[in-house]
């Protein structure tokens, strides 16, 4: 599903935010990024929504060698990926359902597939009382699972998720949690980057551990029995 090999990326001469990582993740795996900040991570999710292209090595996401798409191809690619960051990055003026039917509208879905389709998927995560809401009567964790809701209409192979948990309340992020382990459990493979040690060590599903641009350990464990 996602195969890096030998990859590097520099943005100043010398300094490497990504320095030779290779790594594989299958089909409807779970994966937590974790390390310091400054370490690689936020680059290599950039690197697999394509937003950035590799200097060196390659990067393979569902079947395509990223360098090989030209960039009008960019968002046909991107809809085999939902994503959500720290700052949930909704639209402002957008209502909760908007925001959601949003991500239908622009793959060329009609109204009426929306109508049955948001209303379906704010009830998965727990907001069909608060539809037409904009972003701001909500709190942080219903932005949030908006934000879950509009990645996972399309039923996508794969959800990056920068920092999901970054702006919650312990609660609240549990709450985030069980989602992305229920869109999972649908076969969607979810790479996690996080600060939140807590969380990696409860879940206990393979950690990749980056440090200065290099993958510091890859561990698998919890469902597989290892590392324990
Ligand atoms: P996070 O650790 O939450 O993923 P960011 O990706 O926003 O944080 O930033 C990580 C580091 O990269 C920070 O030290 C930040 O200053 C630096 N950084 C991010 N974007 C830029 C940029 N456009 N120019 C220079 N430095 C950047
Ligand atoms: P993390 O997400 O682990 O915090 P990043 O991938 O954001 O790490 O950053 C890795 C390195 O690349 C850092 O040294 C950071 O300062 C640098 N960096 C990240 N984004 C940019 C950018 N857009 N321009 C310049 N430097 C950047």
């Amino acid at each position: 599903m996602i195969r890096l090999e030998n990859v590097y990326k520099s943005y100043a001469k010398g300094q490497y935010a990504l320095k030779g990582v290779s790594l594989e993740i299958e089909r409807g795996e779970f994966v937590f990024l974790i390390g310091p900040s400054g370490s690689g991570k936020s680059t290599m999710l950039r690197l697999l929504l394509r937003e950035d292209t590799a200097d060196q090595g390659s990067v393979w996401v569902a079947g395509k060698d990223l360098a090989k798409i030209p960039s009008w191809k960019v968002p046909y690619f991107r809809r085999n990926i939902g994503s959500i960051f720290q700052d949930f990055r909704l639209l402002p003026n957008k209502t909760a359902y908007e925001n959601v039917a949003f991500a239908l509208e622009v793959i060329g879905k009609s109204r009426k597939v929306a109508e049955k389709q948001v209303p379906q998927i704010l009830e998965l995560v727990g907001l069909a009382d608060k539809m037409h809401r904009l972003p701001h009567e909500l709190s942080g964790g219903e932005q949030q699972r908006v934000a879950i809701a509009r990645a996972f209409i399309n039923r996508p192979l794969i959800l990056l998720a920068d920092e999901p948990t970054g702006n919650l309340d312990p609660e609240t992020a549990w709450g985030v949690m069980r989602l992305l382990e229920r869109i999972n459990r649908t076969g969607t493979a979810v790479v996690m980057a996080t600060h939140d040690v807590g969380i990696v060590d409860q879940m206990r599903r393979r950690v990749i551990e980056m440090d200065s641009g290099c993958i510091a350990r890859d561990q698998v464990r919890g469902v597989y029995g290892l590392g324990v």
